[in-house]
């Protein structure tokens, strides 16, 4: 698609956010967005990698912090469509306070968190969605706590776009991922992407084996006590949209914030210098 950049991933093959990073491309491409009008703002983990992947504006930002860079530019700009893009550690563990704050915020954008269930940059240690009993190098017997789960999470913030999708379905994952595009407000989806090299509990077969679809379960994502119920049957790796608020407002498009914000000008006025000086 027009945002492939020239760079060849650095990602173990056969990693799953190659697959995450396709279906983003093409949500982005079919809802009609531009690269030149495009910022992804990526984290530290592999997953941090993908805005040198991808052609448009990027920033490979410091961990856990890309979701309030994210929010920064779209609210300065809100012409710009932002993708922000993050692994579980980065998004559940250190960027879990700004994660559930960007939910409720419910400004305009996409967060998309490959989700591997370990730190697979740093070689393999249990992350917030690791299983209790997996056995890594840094919990030998299992991290012996419960994994965060983000669906919960997002739902007990206020979100108004729930989802996940698995990065190995290309066409639903890209389904999904268009649908949080599309959405106005913060569109969260929560991807299945497994990490080869690290995770031998986790894997493509795991998955496929046992992902339950939402559209063929009955489910009406916009019914808050289906998502609820959804979420209390815990042991479901679900792929779909759990939740979707239709009467959703975005945080700059609500009353008495839109007039107030300040919007970056298409270019610098000329005397922008004078400006600076004067306000010094
Ligand atoms: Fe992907 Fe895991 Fe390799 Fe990182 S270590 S690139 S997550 S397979």
């Amino acid at each position: 698609t027009d945002f492939k950049s020239d760079k060849q991933p650095t990602w173990c093959p056969g990693c799953g956010d190659f697959g995450t990073m396709n279906g983003m491309m093409k949500a982005l491409a079919n809802t009609g967005n531009d690269p030149d009008n495009t910022f992804v703002v990526a984290g530290i983990g592999c997953s941090g990698k993908i805005g040198t992947y991808m052609h448009s504006y990027a920033l490979h930002g410091i961990h856990g912090r890309a979701l309030p860079v994210g929010i920064g530019a779209k609210l300065a700009n809100p012409n710009l469509e932002v993708m922000v893009a993050g692994g579980d550690g980065d998004g559940y563990s250190i960027g879990a306070g700004h994660f559930i704050h960007a939910v409720r915020r419910n400004v305009d954008m996409t967060y998309i968190v490959m989700d591997n269930r370990i730190y697979g940059l740093t070689k393999g240690q249990a992350s917030p969605t690791s299983r209790e009993d997996f056995e890594t190098s840094t919990t030998p017997e299992g991290p012996k706590q419960p994994p965060v789960n983000p669906l919960a999470l997002a739902l007990a913030a206020g979100g108004t776009f729930i989802a996940q999708s698995f990065s190995s379905d290309s066409q639903r994952h890209t389904e999904i991922v268009q649908k949080a595009v599309e959405h106005d407000g913060f569109g969260f989806v929560n991807v299945y992407s497994p990490c080869v090299t690290f995770n031998d509990v986790d894997t493509y077969d795991y998955f496929r084996d046992t992902i339950v679809d939402l559209a063929e379960a009955d489910h009406d994502p916009t019914a808050y006590d289906d998502a609820a119920d959804a979420i209390m049957d815990g042991d479901k790796e679900y792929q779909g949209v759990l939740y979707q608020d239709e009467h959703s407002v975005a945080y700059e498009e609500r009353e008495g914030l839109s007039e107030n914000m300040a919007v970056i000008p298409d270019r610098a006025p000329d005397n922008a210098t004078d400006l600076v000086r004067e306000f010094y």
